[in-house]
């Protein structure tokens, strides 16, 4: 299927080792979900059904009151805040993103203002919020949380786990429980983190915020888990800004067949087979004259490594960002994280791969670092 759009359409066929990166197309999401989701293209539905159905679904994985769909996580965090400021009383939801007479604050830790493609304050802003920093954003402390959270206009506290996240950790429970002190539900943007979705909600969260697009491959959506009461704030904001947030059926349909692929597998399988994958192209590329490569655990606990490989300085031959470039260039176009190739270093993320692309990437490594730069290869 894949191949087919390539040719029809005459569109750049990619190997992604980026990670869930949305540029590219996220994820790849399994036959069952596709037919799924096609399944529901065709078809009418009352969609508080679909709705209900995901949150029962979600509420049985991992033990949260209620869950519901939006179009991404994005519109989660905004239908979020939209939430802590507005409750579900109907005036308030059709005034915003005019937030008069409402609590406008959302706090955050200066190092969670991460940016994943746009600015996640722009999130808090859509809503009508204003985000205001705590501590500084190499550190954070939870006596900066407490002191930022102390005023009369604050709606919620907001946090992220993510790898994009600076600075010195801010241990998540000790966050979450400052804000119940003060009265406001925490959110937790754990957007790229439903493989941790248990130990985000055990942090006492009040909401926490999934890209269902990503590890869990289900088409486009985001999902807001936790609370009942906010859970429905949240789909009362369809009445208001929610409107230009709202999931589509087949999304949401794609949505319940992944999470009930998600619930039949076996976590620590598939995490031996991402290992031995890794494990297999690490030893292949360390082979490579000119590259070290070496398994890097994910820095947020997700249950899987990535391979990072230092490209040695060595005459005529291409540095990391070159190499870099060289291989988005060639068809297919490979893509990796580049974002440390100034220090010499190459990411891989390798879950989506199968074996075939994996040797495509690596038969492309050994071409480029024989060849000197100049040369076409
Ligand atoms: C991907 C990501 C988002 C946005 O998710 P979408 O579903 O693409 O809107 C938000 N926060 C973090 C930390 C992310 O990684």
């Amino acid at each position: 299927m894949q191949m087919d759009l390539h040719q029809r359409y005459g569109f750049t066929p990619v190997i992604n080792a980026r990670g869930t990166f949305t540029p590219l197309g996220v994820s790849r999401s399994s036959r069952q979900v596709g037919d799924a989701v096609a399944a529901a293209l065709g078809g009418f539905f009352v969609i508080d059904e679909l709705l209900a159905a995901v949150s029962r679904e979600i509420a049985g994985v991992s033990g949260a009151e209620a869950a519901t769909v939006t179009h991404c996580a994005a519109a989660g965090i905004t239908l979020a805040v939209a939430a802590a400021m507005a409750g579900s009383d109907p005036e308030r939801i059709a005034a915003l993103p005019d937030a008069n007479g409402m609590p406008d604050r959302v706090v955050l830790p200066a190092g969670h203002a991460v940016d994943y493609g746009h600015p996640i304050v722009t999130d808090i802003r859509l809503a009508g919020a204003t985000p205001v920093m705590a501590g500084r954003p190499d550190a954070c402390s939870i006596d900066d949380i407490e002191s930022a959270l102390a005023h009369e206009r604050t709606a919620c506290l907001l946090l992220v786990s993510s790898r994009l996240v600076g600075g010195a950790e801010v241990d998540l429970a000790q966050a979450v429980a400052a804000a119940r002190r003060r009265g406001v539900p925490a959110i937790i943007d754990g957007a790229a983190q439903d493989l941790r979705l248990e130990r985000l909600l055990a942090t006492d969260a009040d909401l926490v915020v999934l890209s269902a697009q990503k590890y869990l491959a289900a088409p486009t959506a985001g999902l807001i888990v936790g609370r009942a009461d906010l859970v429905q704030a949240c789909r009362a904001q369809e009445r208001g800004i929610g409107r230009a947030m709202k999931p589509t059926k087949e999304a949401v349909v794609g949505v319940l067949a992944a999470l009930q692929e998600r619930r039949d597998l076996d976590l620590e399988a598939w995490s031996a087979r991402q290992h031995r994958k890794l494990a297999g192209f690490i030893e292949q590329a360390g082979r490579v004259p000119g590259l070290q490569a070496s398994a890097v655990p994910d820095p947020t606990g997700l249950p899987f490594a990535r391979a990072c490989l230092s490209v040695v300085r060595g005459a005529g031959r291409r540095d990391a960002a070159a190499l870099a470039r060289a291989l988005r260039a060639g068809t297919p176009s490979i893509w990796l994280m580049d974002h440390q190739a100034a220090d010499g270093r190459l990411m891989l993320e390798l879950v989506p791969l199968d074996d075939r692309e994996i040797q495509v990437i690596l038969g492309r490594l050994a071409e480029l670092l024989a060849a000197p730069p100049g040369e076409a290869v």
